[in-house]
C-alpha cells in the first residue's frame, strides 16, 4: 500500500482555473501526477505543457461533470493509463447568484447538476475503483457556504450543504478510503465572473476580489491532507482568508 511520501495518481475536477488549477500546480510540485479534467481542454493543454515544463508529470481529459458517461470515461481513462487512482478531487463547481424570486431557474438546474451531481458521479466512477483497492481517498470541495446561508445564494448553498452532507455520509461508511471536505471562503479565482443577476454578481466580484485568499492557500490545504499518512483522515478543513472575518 502507498505510503504519503509516493507519488500519487491525482485527478482534479475542474482543474482549468481557480482552485483546480493551483491545486494542480501544488500537487505536480509535490511529486503526484495530476490528471486534469475540465470543458476547457485548451486551458488544461496549456497547463499541462507548463506542468511538464516545471519538470512535472500531468495529463488531460475533456470533462463535463454534469454528464455520468463524461466522469466515467475521465476516471476510466486515467486508471487504464495509471493501473490506479489514488485521489479524486472534485472541485468543479459554479454559483449563480440572485434572489428566488428572480426565477433564474435554469441556473438553479446547472448549480445542482455541476456542484451536486457531478459531485456524486465522480464518486460513483471513483469508489468502487479504491474499493476494490482497499485504499484511496476523495476530496470534495465544500465551501463556507455549506455552514451558512445568506440571501441570493439559496440554492448554491443548498448545494454546498448537500455536498458537505454526502461527504460526511461517505465518511462514516469507509474504513478505507479516505473522506475529506475543504470549505474555503471568499477565494480569488473565476467563480465570480459568470453567471446570477448582473449587480449581485459585481457585489459578489468586489468582495472576492477584496476579501479573498489566493487559490494556492486552498492548494496547500488540499496537499496537507493528502500528505497525511494512509492512516490518517483529515475530515474537514474550513478556512477564510484573515480579513473575511
Ligand atoms: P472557477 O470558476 O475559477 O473554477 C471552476 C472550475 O469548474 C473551472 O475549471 C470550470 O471548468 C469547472 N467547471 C464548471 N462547470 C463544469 C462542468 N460542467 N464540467 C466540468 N468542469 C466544470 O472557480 P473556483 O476555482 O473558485 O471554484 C472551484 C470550487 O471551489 C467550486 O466548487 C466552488 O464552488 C468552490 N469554492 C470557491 C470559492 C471562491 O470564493 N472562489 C469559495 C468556496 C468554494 P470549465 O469551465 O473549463 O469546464
Amino acid at each position: 500500500m502507498a505510503d504519503s511520501t509516493d507519488s500519487k495518481i491525482i485527478l482534479i475536477t475542474g482543474a482549468s482555473s481557480g482552485i483546480g488549477a493551483a491545486t494542480a500546480r501544488r500537487l505536480a510540485a509535490d511529486g503526484h501526477h495530476v490528471v486534469l479534467g475540465a470543458r476547457r481542454v485548451d486551458r488544461l493543454a496549456a497547463l499541462v505543457d507548463e506542468l511538464r515544463a516545471a519538470g512535472g508529470a500531468a495529463d488531460h481529459h475533456e470533462l463535463d461533470v454534469t454528464s455520468r458517461d463524461s466522469m466515467l470515461s475521465f476516471v476510466k481513462a486515467a486508471h487504464d493509463r495509471h493501473g490506479r487512482v489514488d485521489v479524486l478531487i472534485n472541485n468543479a463547481g459554479v454559483m449563480a447568484l440572485s434572489t428566488l424570486d428572480a426565477l433564474r431557474v435554469h441556473e438553479w438546474e446547472q448549480m445542482v447538476e455541476v456542484n451536486l451531481l457531478g459531485t456524486l458521479y465522480g464518486i460513483a466512477a471513483a469508489l468502487p475503483l479504491m474499493r476494490a483497492r482497499g485504499t484511496g481517498h476523495i476530496i470534495n470541495i465544500g465551501s463556507t457556504a455549506a455552514y451558512r446561508v445568506d440571501a441570493t445564494a439559496a440554492v448554491y448553498c443548498a448545494t454546498k450543504y448537500a455536498v458537505r452532507a454526502l461527504t460526511e455520509g461517505l465518511r462514516q461508511e469507509s474504513r478505507d478510503v479516505r473522506v475529506t471536505l475543504v470549505s474555503p471562503g471568499y477565494t480569488h479565482s473565476e467563480l465570480t465572473e459568470h453567471g446570477g443577476s448582473p449587480e449581485v454578481r459585481a457585489a459578489a466580484h468586489a468582495a472576492a476580489q477584496e476579501l479573498g485568499m489566493p487559490a494556492s492557500a486552498v492548494a496547500d490545504a488540499i496537499a496537507y491532507a493528502i500528505a497525511q499518512p494512509d492512516s490518517v483522515d483529515v475530515n474537514d478543513i474550513t478556512m477564510r482568508s484573515t480579513v473575511q472575518g
